[in-house]
């Protein structure tokens, strides 16, 4: 093989091997979800062919790839690429091929069902494969090129479809996703200390991420359940919502619903990285801060704050300071597309027996975005809760949302392979949560005029994932003491516009928060089969 040939086969192998990574992350809803493409997707993806290209001509130098005379190295980095051949396929099709696993074990849709189908088809699919190669030794050289020849079709069409995406999206602002703006003293109102002068008025709007009604406040603490006395307590000292409803049952519909305040009929995105809102009454409307809640708090989005994870919410809010959102994708470090299938090799192993023991706490935090965005939101938290010059912080926590590998480690429980019960673990570290919450604000009420919101995104889904069910939904004036319970049916969506009122001073008390409620209009939760609509 000559020099030239060498380097073109091993440019292509390099480029398939990464395609497995950034195929996925490039498309026309991926440009919502990762907005600097640039430095989350295509610097990994560089370094990994900078990387892989010596790596795979010396593989082919050293006779590796020689079918009559290679050993066994040669046979599984031959496998490997092929099954990275296969991935890259289904992406670029625009299908991810965990999709196979769905189709074969009966459309059951929750990773817990899925879980050995996913491992079968793997380990299966990856004998068979080493042993037709073994068998095809004679053919290697020409099965070389062809996956060569893959290599450079997955990169032209990635190229293809980054065109549309917006100039911005290729700027490389620093490392890392979440793009925490500096904060500017000088676009912050300033905060008169007059012992005088009315206390400012702030709302702390927390979303727990799948928090159930029924699974927690809705029944009584019993052996199976765990007791959520801090959470129960919360409800006690302020208004709390037995028949709320969230905007839809997932986080991408209900997210963006509860922070514009419309009632979403259906979704979409454009190749520009906005999602648009069909809304029940107020026509198709653009995700973004000037629709949002944000855009209309009586002192500017300036005076907004989030601390959050899988929607860009930085990139949608961009004038709200601080801000922190954490993609639940591992992208933007240097050796993610190295190791595109560390999230996973970790998530089977973490069902092994014992494996919270051997399986340490960094490789989780590596690999497995929803632990590390525990972490960093756990982290993150008090700073949040104790920020005096924001008039609303938006916190969307992604708790008690499964797998629990953060909440057994930072609760020292052992591993359990049972989706069920890995959520109830979860409740017991949200609980913790509302502890820490309720004490942090206690301390500051004496300085500000404080609302609390605490609620869901949609209720648990495992367990009803076609009929809608209750989520909590609490509001505590903070220093209030003497609750009181909703028990009309309520829409959730009406919580920003909850939010201004309190901001505006037309709501004092919690009192007032009951017969607030008397006019609002109610919305049955969008469900999954009408999120797309054509535009
Ligand atoms: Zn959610």
């Amino acid at each position: 093989m000559s020099a030239s040939a060498l380097w073109g086969s091993a440019i292509g192998l390099a480029s398939l091997y990464a395609s497995a990574f950034y195929l996925p992350l490039i498309g026309i809803e991926a440009s919502y979800w990762l907005p600097q493409v640039g430095s989350q997707v295509l610097y990994p993806s560089a370094i990994a062919l900078l990387l892989l290209t010596p790596a795979a001509a010396w593989w082919q130098r050293c006779g590796y790839a020689d079918g009559e005379r290679a050993g066994p190295l040669g046979l599984i980095v031959l496998a490997v690429l092929c099954w990275t051949a296969i991935l890259g396929a289904f992406s670029a099709a625009g299908f991810a091929a965990l999709n196979i696993a769905l189709i074969v074990s009966g459309a059951a849709a929750s990773i817990e069902t899925t879980r050995w189908v996913r491992l079968g088809l793997v380990v299966g699919g990856l004998s068979a494969l080493i042993v037709t190669l073994h068998y095809l030794r004679l053919y290697w050289r020409a099965l070389l090129r062809v996956l060569s020849i893959l290599g450079y079709t997955y990169a032209a069409l990635a190229l293809i479809r980054l065109i549309p995406y917006p100039r911005s999206a290729f700027a490389i602002q620093g490392v890392g996703p979440s793009a925490a703006s500096a904060p500017t003293a000088a676009t912050n109102s300033p905060v008169t200390a007059a012992v005088s002068a009315p206390l400012s008025r702030q709302v702390i709007w927390i979303i727990f991420d799948e928090l159930d009604y029924n699974q927690t406040l809705g029944q009584p603490a019993g052996p199976q359940d765990p007791s959520m006395p801090n959470l129960e307590q919360l409800a006690r000292s302020g208004v709390s919502a037995s028949a709320a409803y969230s905007p839809a049952r997932d986080t991408e519909a209900s997210i963006p619903a509860l922070l514009t305040g419309f009632w979403p009929a259906g979704l979409k995105y454009d190749d520009r990285g906005d999602m648009w809102l069909k809304t029940r009454t107020e026509g198709i409307q653009r995700f973004a801060q000037s629709e949002s809640a944000f855009g209309r708090l009586p002192q500017g989005p300036e005076s907004g704050a989030i601390l959050g994870y899988f929607h860009p919410y930085c990139a949608i809010f961009p004038a709200t300071h601080p801000c922190e959102a954490f993609p639940e994708v591992n992208v933007g470090r240097w050796f993610d597309a190295l190791t595109f299938f560390g999230q996973p090799a970790i998530a089977t192993a973490r069902w092994l027996p014992g494996s919270g023991h051997f399986l340490p706490g960094w490789l989780f935090r590596t690999f497995e975005p929803m632990y590390r965005i525990s972490e960093d939101t756990l982290r993150a938290l008090p700073r949040f809760l104790s920020l005096e010059k924001q008039s609303l912080v938006f916190i969307h926590i992604n708790l008690p949302h499964t797998p629990a590998d953060y909440s057994q480690r930072a609760l020292h429980l052992d591993t359990v392979a049972n989706d069920r019960e890995s959520y109830r673990r979860n409740l017991r570290l949200v609980d913790q949560l509302v502890a820490l919450t309720v004490a942090t604000l206690q301390r500051r009420a004496s300085q500000q005029n404080i609302l609390l919101i605490v609620s869901a995104d949609h209720w648990y889904r495992m367990d009803s994932p076609t009929v809608a069910q209750h989520i909590p939904w609490i509001a505590w004036h903070v220093g209030e003491s003497h609750g009181s319970v909703l028990d009309t049916r309520i829409s959730t969506v009406h919580t920003a516009d909850l939010v201004l009122d309190f901001l505006r001073g037309r709501i004092d008390s919690q009192a007032q928060i009951g017969p607030w409620w008397g006019d609002k209009s109610f919305y049955p939760p969008l469900m999954p089969h009408n999120y797309r609509y054509p535009f």
